[in-house]
């Protein structure tokens, strides 16, 4: 599981986690919305150590992430990271970037790499997309590359951070159906995400950031619903 408990983390004499705490168990989907600046990135960069903490603890696993002497490679092999901007390599095809990091990081042979990227580009459904170069494809179709680089690692958890901000609306669906296919697999995600409608459907929590804090957790009937705080109606409507 990834347990954080009472983070801590400033930006100079900026603080943007003010006591964050939350538990994601095994198989889990969390969501977080919240508005712009909350903390919700400086969160996920926190738990695969791209960035310190001030105090509190992240434990992913049996991996305390901020201690000096934990080796962070192992740490980020269970981490799968998606971002907003597609980052795949545009001179290498959809089949060699999916297989890169298999071969680089963890130095398989290139036909156990080829192969463990041929069967995620399948699931992601760019089975028919081996051979072209990122840039020829459309926005839904580089952010489900991303996912399948991002799987061929086979990490136990997968963060992703605001994945359809981005893309035209008519393309945000087909990427949210795989993360909901992930849901299905099994997969335990943290999905930073304006998507109010996906976050009510295939969460099993909402965590609502507002200025550092979690004003409020819990199932999305609970946190979309059924909101307790003004601050977290207001965001709501200015979303939904
Ligand atoms: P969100 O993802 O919720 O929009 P962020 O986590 O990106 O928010 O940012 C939270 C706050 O931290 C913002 O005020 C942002 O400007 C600030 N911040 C983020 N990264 C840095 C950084 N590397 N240096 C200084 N300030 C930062
Ligand atoms: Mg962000």
């Amino acid at each position: 599981m990834i347990s954080i408990q009472n983070v801590r983390k400033s930006f100079g004499d900026l603080e943007v986690l003010k006591g964050i705490s939350l538990d994601v168990n095994k198989g889990e989907v969390l969501s977080i919305i919240g508005g712009s600046g909350s903390g919700k990135s400086t969160l996920l960069y926190c738990i695969n150590a791209i960035e310190t903490i001030q105090s509190g603890k992240i434990i992913v696993d049996d991996i305390d992430v901020h201690n000096p002497s934990t080796n962070q490679d192992k740490l980020r092999q269970k981490l799968g990271m998606v971002f907003q901007q597609w980052n795949s390599f545009p001179h290498l095809t959809v089949l060699e970037n999916a297989a890169l990091a298999p071969r680089i990081v963890k130095g398989l042979s290139k036909d156990e790499a080829l192969s463990i990227a041929e069967k995620e580009l399948i699931h992601v459904g760019l089975g028919d997309k081996f051979d072209m170069y990122p840039t020829k494809m459309s926005g839904g179709q580089q952010q489900r590359l991303a996912i399948a680089r991002a799987l061929a690692m086979k990490p136990d958890y997968m963060l992703f951070d605001e994945i359809t901000s981005a893309l035209d609306p008519e393309l945000v669906g087909e990427v949210l159906d795989t993360l909901r296919m992930l849901r299905e697999d099994g997969m335990t995600m943290i999905c930073v995400t304006h998507e109010i409608a996906f976050a009510r459907d295939v969460s099993d929590n909402v965590a609502f950031f507002n200025q550092g804090v979690i004003e409020e957790m819990g199932t999305p009937d609970q946190v979309i619903n059924n909101p307790q705080k003004e601050t977290t109606r207001k965001f709501l409507s200015k979303v939904l």
